[in-house]
């Protein structure tokens, strides 16, 4: 199985969402081999969205969320809200929000110890600078964030989590990483998920700069589970381009 995820980012307003929901909606009837596919809107569209993609096959997710189940906190959703509002995922510590609304190792871990609390999939975004990557740390840094949002967070067997290696100099960027270098932090993700005690039901999924042109290089590697995409998600013919890639991927390979 392969799993594109689409964040919407701040693009859309709320006719815009659901027009752009239908729109997903068309690029996927009628095939019955389909990667899964994850829509994540602004909050303010999330609810009309959900209407939209009632018994289909397209999930609904948040881009973040705040860091305590309720109360006063002015602003905050929480995950309990998104569960309510009908998100089946939530993006976790993206380098936007890591670097703009200073969600630091401490605030990524104390919202995936609230996510294990909860039905809802964890999207938990990790990725290296150029800086590091050019420094020769990009492994090293990578496994320690990873290992910074996991410390003390219970994810049984049953539970699901979603790892998205998108390294900041690839987003927004034009430039992704290339597949194999995906593939390499990937497998380093696994072996760090492994020594920490996550195994089998783990997804890593590669984001940065993915478009329709491309996204099948990135799909065709048993190594790379999915792409979450930001930009190009919000093209319509560049998520269907996608999405084809992975069906057509899912076909060849038989996954
Ligand atoms: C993202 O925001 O998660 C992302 C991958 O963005 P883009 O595809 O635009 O690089």
């Amino acid at each position: 199985m392969k799993t594109i995820i689409g964040n919407w980012k701040m693009h859309l307003g709320i006719r815009e969402s659901i027009a752009h929901a239908r729109g997903v909606l068309r690029s996927v009837m009628g095939h019955e081999v389909l990667p899964e596919i994850v829509i994540c809107p602004s909050f303010t569209a999330l609810s009309e969205v959900r209407k939209v993609l009632v018994r289909t096959r397209v999930s609904l997710g948040a881009q973040t969320m705040g860091t305590e189940r309720f109360g006063a906190f002015t602003g905050d959703v929480s995950v309990a809200q998104l569960d309510d509002a009908g998100c089946g995922f939530v993006i976790i510590g993206h380098s936007e929000r890591r670097a703009m609304n200073g969600e630091s190792d401490a605030i990524v871990n104390a919202k995936m110890k609230l996510i294990a609390q909860t039905s809802l999939v964890p999207i938990l975004c990790v990725g290296e600078s150029k800086e590091t990557r050019a420094a020769g740390k990009a492994e090293v840094f990578v496994a320690q964030q990873l290992g910074a949002a996991l410390r003390g967070v219970t994810i049984t067997k049953a539970s699901r989590l979603i790892v998205a290696y998108e390294p900041i100099w690839a987003i927004g960027s034009g430039t992704s990483a290339t597949p194999a270098d995906a593939v390499a932090m990937h497998n380093v993700i696994r072996e760090s998920l492994q020594k920490i005690g996550i195994g089998a039901s783990v997804q890593v999924v590669y984001g940065g700069s993915v478009d329709g042109a491309h996204a099948y290089s990135f799909l065709r590697e048993p190594g790379i589970d999915g792409v979450l995409v930001g930009g190009a998600s919000v093209k319509i013919h560049e998520f269907e381009a996608i999405i084809g890639a992975g069906r057509e991927v899912m076909i060849a390979q038989n996954v």
